[in-house]
């Protein structure tokens, strides 16, 4: 009788402690200050856009982790976050090509930012697939293949060399025109 006594006590010192961790607020679960988040789509998402993270992203399991749990919680997080990681085609596929700095790159453009005084509106980068190292490089949204060709030489091929590829996901046309002007 004692016993039984005793564990229920533990038991329920138990829960109240873990307890203590979640509260809600607005209508969501909180551990903490993490954002609990039910199971479904929406924690494939979220490990999905913290891996990406914008241009400089792909980041390894690890780094996608340490993120992703600053602000959401949920069971098992890490598992599921290294399966991502290890299977993401962007990642695999950088893994496989790079093996020398500035060898093989990606581009991308950051549009319609405030315009400066020198008309200036937009930041050309190109990143490293070897080293993660990036060039951000100011134009202008209306500058042409060519425009950006000056820009990509003066800025990354005189300072590493011309890459043997380069990704860049938005037009294939403004690509091919981009490498005859190269
Ligand atoms: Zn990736």
């Amino acid at each position: 009788m004692l016993r039984a006594f005793h564990t229920f006590y533990l038991l329920r010192v138990m829960v109240k402690i873990l307890l203590s961790f979640f509260n809600v607020n607005n209508e969501h679960l909180f551990k903490e200050v993490r954002n609990c988040i039910p199971h479904g789509s929406h924690r494939k998402f979220l490990i999905k856009e913290m891996h990406e993270g914008g241009l400089m992203g792909n980041f390894g399991a690890g780094k996608t982790l340490i993120m992703l749990k600053e602000k959401f919680f949920w069971p098992h997080m890490r598992k599921e976050v290294q399966r991502h990681c290890f299977s993401c085609l962007t990642c695999l596929h950088a893994l496989s090509i790079a093996s020398t700095p500035w060898e093989d790159i990606s581009m991308d453009f950051v549009l319609g930012l405030p315009r400066t005084s020198r008309g200036v509106d937009s930041i050309f980068v190109a990143v490293d697939y070897f080293s993660k190292m990036a060039h951000f490089i100011p134009c202008r949204k209306v500058d042409d293949a060519s425009n950006i060709a000056n820009l990509f030489f003066k800025f990354v091929v005189r300072l590493h060399r011309l890459p043997k590829t380069i990704v860049f996901d938005r037009d294939t046309k403004f690509l091919s025109h981009f490498w005859r002007t190269l």
